[in-house]
């Protein structure tokens, strides 16, 4: 497998894979083949084989397919927009040994009928779920909304297998002694947050998947808000980043709660990021135009003699921090 490493790097810190780039909606379609349909999902395993996901998306079905029964994930929400959990009902680990009964004389195919059933769990949970955003309270309405009828069969015992935590209000997660997960506040509407995990070298990747940026503003807040991010991710050698939009896109859509690619790389450059990836692209645009869009950012970077690279994040990318 190729993987794509950022010029900072100093020895193999974490592998990045992409499952899903696509924001708001899938778009699966002839016009999305090269950059994928499904929406936010990446897996990023630790030296030591540690494994985040961070959001749920529809791309969190195919990463699920390839885990292993005993593997233990942890998951990190950047918020509970639908296109960042909607794959949580069809993840592997969830649902491994559910079995569907029909009861006695029913027909199958009415639903009503059907007894759903998950087995026990022999060893405890095997999904941490953690919001950026939201209280363990929260997290677990959500779960019991996306898992439980009208939009899901009955099979409460699911909501089992994942044991929700929360983030303490100025400390980081510690996923292990040598493994952390900050948030940061992001500009979206109904609030999200922006995650940066770091190991024992410092900070390794950042990830704003749904971010306003919004230079046009003179707002001193919205300033003031953005010159703290820019020092809390600086240096990071890979930020994947919200990239919704084109510049002519931009103006339509202020308090949308996303930001356009050449805004992305105007910040990337200013946090003195290594490598950004684009990320959450809009449902509408066609792989011709994403790689123009990518081409608008390095012309950006070139005449403002930057050392940054910029990618677009597509199904299947691996990079190595
Ligand atoms: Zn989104
Ligand atoms: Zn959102």
């Amino acid at each position: 497998m190729a993987y794509i490493t950022p010029r900072s790097s100093r020895g193999m810190r974490f592998r990045v894979r992409c499952w899903g780039a696509r924001g708001t909606m899938p778009s699966p379609g002839p016009h999305t083949v090269r950059y994928g349909g499904h929406t936010s999902c990446l897996e990023v395993r630790a030296a030591d084989d540690t494994l985040l996901v961070l959001d749920a998306g529809t791309g969190l079905r195919s990463l699920g397919q390839k885990l292993g029964p005993d593997e233990i994930t942890h998951l990190f929400l950047s918020h509970q927009h639908s296109d960042h959990v909607i794959g949580l009902p069809h993840f592997a680990p969830l649902m491994r040994d559910v079995g569907v009964l029909a009861t006695a004389g029913a027909v199958a195919s009415e639903a009503r009928d059907l007894d759903v059933s998950a087995a026990p769990l022999p060893f405890g949970p095997r999904v941490f779920l953690t919001s950026g955003t939201a209280s363990r309270g929260e997290v677990h309405a959500l779960l019991d909304t996306l898992l439980s009828p009208p939009l899901f069969p009955p099979i409460g015992a699911v909501i089992e297998r994942v044991g929700v935590q929360a983030f303490n209000d100025g400390a980081p997660a510690e996923v292990t002694s040598q493994l952390f997960v900050h948030r940061f506040p992001a500009r979206h509407p109904g609030d999200a947050a922006i995650l940066r995990i770091d190991d024992t070298h410092g900070a390794a990747i950042a990830y704003a998947p749904d971010n306003e940026l919004d230079y046009a503003s003179t707002d001193a807040d919205v300033i003031a808000w953005r010159r703290g991010l820019t020092l809390a991710l600086h240096g990071v050698p890979v930020l994947i980043h919200d990239a919704m939009y084109t510049e002519a896109e931009l103006p339509r859509h202020h308090g949308w709660g996303h930001s356009s690619a050449i805004e992305a790389t105007r910040f990337a450059m200013e946090c003195v990021a290594g490598l950004l990836v684009l990320f959450h692209h809009h449902p509408d645009r066609s792989d011709e135009a994403m790689d123009a869009l990518v081409q608008e950012c390095r012309q950006l970077v070139a005449l403002s003699g930057s050392s940054l690279r910029v990618i677009a994040a597509w199904e299947g990318l691996s990079l190595t921090v």
